[in-house]
């Protein structure tokens, strides 16, 4: 009974696949970019409209700064599962009238189509699918599309937060990892900046009257990457260094800003004070260091596994073989799985390229993924 109902989905979709790559241009053709709340509101407006036809009860949640959300539900029950599909992409607007969407040798392309508007088309026909199938999961499903997640989420972190606090799983529709792997686990994100304050003086006259930031700066970049452990998973960049005025100053100011990446809560509790409490080697000059992690790291933990082999006897009952990875990137399942909810990332298209212009999908895998993500929701 179960195997026949999961290839009947698959079935169901296969059948629809040029009506999803058909829906998937019609979303690419909205620019979004996280920072155009005009963009971003309008793309939210027609995903109303078609989560309403898709049978969903559906909220718009307002924004002054940022776009606006979308909350759609469906189904009934009182336990919930989530699923989260980012509707803003890193693409600024007239992108997708310069690169418009075009599918070419199987492979879908277009500004944002991998990352992630594949993902919202899977989860518009997974409703559709289940509906028309008359297979109704045992739990009511929530969907949020929110508008800033490619800038660290500011104004629907605390919405995705509580949603996930209410259901028992989360599904983030996110691109796959390499080669169609699914994600267990993400690193967290960490952002700093080091302001190191010395002496300035002429460098001719007087140059033992001054502390050089500058010096200064150059042991503290060292040090901080040394913190790096490629073994454990962390890594910390100075990625930009700004400082000092002219050659022939002492400089008295350098500014670092700094990249940490940790997979546990552990290493990011070991390496975070290092960096927050850097302390100068020469006496005379002052180190302030702020920021914090951004995002906390998914860790892969049983309860992201045990999500994570739910979905591949999904794919087994099809025929399809998934395997699971990770990223160094973070995204909103960092959130939702640091609150000890089950969270399974990387549900969305096959494909690569995210954030760059070579970004593609198979246009085979939009069935493909929105058939497993169906499979957990009715197996949850
Ligand atoms: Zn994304």
């Amino acid at each position: 009974m179960a195997l026949g109902r999961q290839r009947q989905i698959l079935g169901y979709l296969r059948e629809r696949q040029d009506d999803m790559v058909d829906l998937l241009g019609r979303l690419v053709s909205i620019d979004s970019p996280s920072t155009d709340k005009t963009c971003v509101d309008s793309l939210c407006e027609t995903l109303q409209e078609l989560w309403t036809d898709a049978g969903a009860r559906t909220e718009i949640i307002k924004q002054d700064t940022y776009g606006n959300h979308l909350r759609a539900e469906w189904g009934q029950g009182t336990d919930q599962v989530l699923i989260l599909c980012h509707m803003d992409t890193v693409w600024e607007k007239g992108e997708a009238q310069r690169r418009p969407f075009k599918v070419e040798g199987g492979k879908a392309f277009g500004p944002g189509a991998y990352d992630m508007k594949a993902g919202i088309v899977e989860a518009l026909f997974t409703a559709h699918c289940l509906g028309d199938l008359g297979f109704t999961p045992p739990h009511r499903v929530v969907v949020l599309h929110n508008s800033d997640e490619e800038i660290g989420s500011p104004s629907s972190r605390a919405i995705i937060e509580e949603e996930a606090k209410k259901s028992k799983a989360v599904l983030v529709l996110e691109p796959s990892a390499d080669a169609g792997a699914i994600k267990t686990w993400r690193k967290g994100v960490g952002m700093f900046q080091v302001r190191v304050t010395g002496r300035p003086a002429h460098a001719g006259a007087n140059y033992e009257m001054g502390a050089s930031a500058i010096q200064e700066a150059a042991h503290q970049i060292l040090y901080l990457h040394s913190l790096t452990d490629l073994d454990e998973g962390t890594t910390v960049n100075v990625g930009t260094i700004r400082g000092g005025t002219r050659a022939n100053v002492v400089a008295e100011e350098a500014v670092l800003a700094v990249d940490l990446r940790v997979k546990t809560v552990e290493a990011a509790n070991w390496v975070i004070p290092k960096i927050m409490g850097l302390r100068p080697k020469d006496p005379r000059v002052t180190i302030e260091v702020t920021g914090g992690l951004n995002r906390p790291p998914m860790e892969r933990n049983q309860r992201n596994l045990a999500l994570f082999h739910l979905a591949r006897s999904v794919g087994m009952e099809m025929g399809i073989q998934l395997t699971e990875s990770g990223t160094g990137g973070g995204s909103d399942g960092n959130f939702t799985s640091a609150l000890g909810i089950p969270t399974l990332d990387g549900l969305g298209p096959v494909g690569g390229g995210a954030h760059a212009r070579d970004e593609y999908l198979l246009v085979s895998s939009l069935p493909e993924r929105a058939s497993v993500v169906a499979g957990v929701l009715l197996n949850l």
